[in-house]
């Protein structure tokens, strides 16, 4: 099956699909990212093109990591809007690629690039299959299905359709997130004002922010303050409920790590085949 996760930066796709893009490669299904900006906003000292450079060669790395193609197109970060051409692109884009499932964002998130990559894929949904739209790359004969990444807004409140085990990736997680030294060490860090360690090894461990056990409960996981592992420790935590009801108790209730997804209903119905594939 053909998976694309459409983004607004590249690490969006990275950080909220990545435990996931890895099961499905490893599992011989093609993975595709799509990140809508090219990254020039994610930095406080380097200039826009700068950083824009380093952030390709971060991407690059992580797309070799993961066994996938990886396309950044050139839209400034802050500046997408769901307009005409950008739609018209990424109807294009899409039919070339044909996937059965998409990822992106909902469109109730506080980023405008976040919420105008949702509102794109959204807009474009039905169009894949109009033949008479961009007519000059054939259409789709079938929709995919459309999911959105788990978010913390509540206006309306994300709901879990679709929650992944990811516990056997997430080592592959969290070299994600080392490769991306620009976000992850540098920027994110700033914007948070934290302080990150020197040394490789002690950002290392500095990323998984606290040493989650089987004995760990959820509300010490919920009552973390900081770190890049605990995120998806808390998307377990949060989604405990589904877990249990998807995996059964004895799995559910000791899976450490998740990545959940909720159903668009602009595309179509997840079927019994796809949730096998995910799950
Ligand atoms: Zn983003």
């Amino acid at each position: 099956m053909k998976f694309l996760m459409i983004g607004a930066h590249q690490d969006d796709n990275e950080f909220e699909c990545g435990g996931l893009a890895s099961k499905l490669i490893k599992n011989g299904h093609t993975v595709q990212f799509l990140s809508m900006c090219n990254g020039c906003g994610g930095h406080h000292i380097l200039k826009p093109e700068e950083i824009t450079a380093v952030r390709a060669k971060e991407s690059a790395k992580v797309a070799e990591l993961l066994g996938i193609t990886y396309d950044v197109w050139d839209i400034d970060d802050c500046n997408l809007v769901a307009d005409l051409p950008t739609r018209k692109r990424l109807i294009r884009y899409i039919r070339k690629f044909s996937p059965d499932v998409i990822i992106t964002h909902r469109t109730n998130d506080y980023m405008p690039d976040h919420r105008a990559t949702g509102q794109l894929v959204v807009d474009a949904s039905y169009l894949l299959t109009v033949p008479n739209e961009c007519y000059d790359v054939p259409e789709m004969r079938f929709m995919p299905v459309i999911m959105c990444s788990a978010d913390k807004f509540t206006n309306p409140k994300f709901r879990a359709d679709v929650v992944v085990d990811v516990d056997s990736e997430i080592d592959v997680k969290l070299q994600i997130a080392n490769i991306n030294v620009s976000q992850v060490y540098e920027w994110l860090p700033y914007t948070y004002g934290e302080t990150v360690p020197e040394k490789d090894d002690e950002r290392f461990e500095w990323l998984k922010g606290m040493n989650i056990t089987q004995n760990t409960t959820d509300e010490e996981v919920m009552s973390a303050k900081r770190g890049y592992a605990v995120q998806f420790a808390k998307t377990a935590a949060r989604f405990r409920g589904e877990l249990i009801e998807r995996y059964g108790f004895e799995k559910g209730s000791k899976i450490r790590y998740a990545e959940a997804y909720e159903v668009c209903e602009y595309g179509t119905e997840l079927t019994d085949e796809i949730k096998s594939v995910m799950f």
